[in-house]
């Protein structure tokens, strides 16, 4: 299962991603005509608070999520589409959608040096150059995700 967020529903395209689905989101850029040929071409859920697009309904991937209350898409998501938001937690950049990988032995010497004598998970992100440290931030993140799983 894989996604197309419009650029007002980044939060949620962000959300997805840390749950680890493959999520594109649109930084505002793209026409309606475009983002519905990336979805067909794709095969990815549009999610959009477009009435507009809704009206369309050029596609049958198009989901119409017209609230930003959490409670109400994440059930939404939940049980229209099946998301299991703890299907693979942090194993996409929550930046750019890239899967991320073990770090290796130089990425792992950019983190402070508590983190390391602790022996803590780090993911790498090639597209980002970034590093992910498993610490609390982490830890907040799937907690929510739990949370998300159990409205
Ligand atoms: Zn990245």
């Amino acid at each position: 299962m894989k996604f197309l967020c419009d650029a007002m529903l980044a939060h949620v395209g962000k959300r997805l991603r840390s749950a680890g689905y493959d999520t594109t989101i649109d930084r505002g850029q793209l026409a309606d005509r475009e983002l519905l040929e990336i979805a067909n071409r794709e095969d990815r859920y549009f999610l959009t608070c477009d009435r507009e697009i809704k009206h369309h309904k050029a596609s049958e991937h198009v989901v119409y999520l017209p609230s930003n209350d959490e409670l109400v898409w994440a059930k939404y998501l939940t049980n229209e589409l099946g998301v299991d938001w703890t299907y693979a937690p942090f194993t996409r950049c929550l930046e750019c959608n890239t899967t991320l990988r073990q770090a290796g032995p130089e990425e792992r010497l950019r983190a402070p040096e508590n983190l390391r004598q602790e022996g803590k998970r780090a993911l790498y992100c090639e597209t980002c150059d970034k590093v992910y440290w498993d610490g609390s931030h982490v830890e907040r993140m799937i907690r929510h995700l739990e949370h998300l799983k159990d409205l």
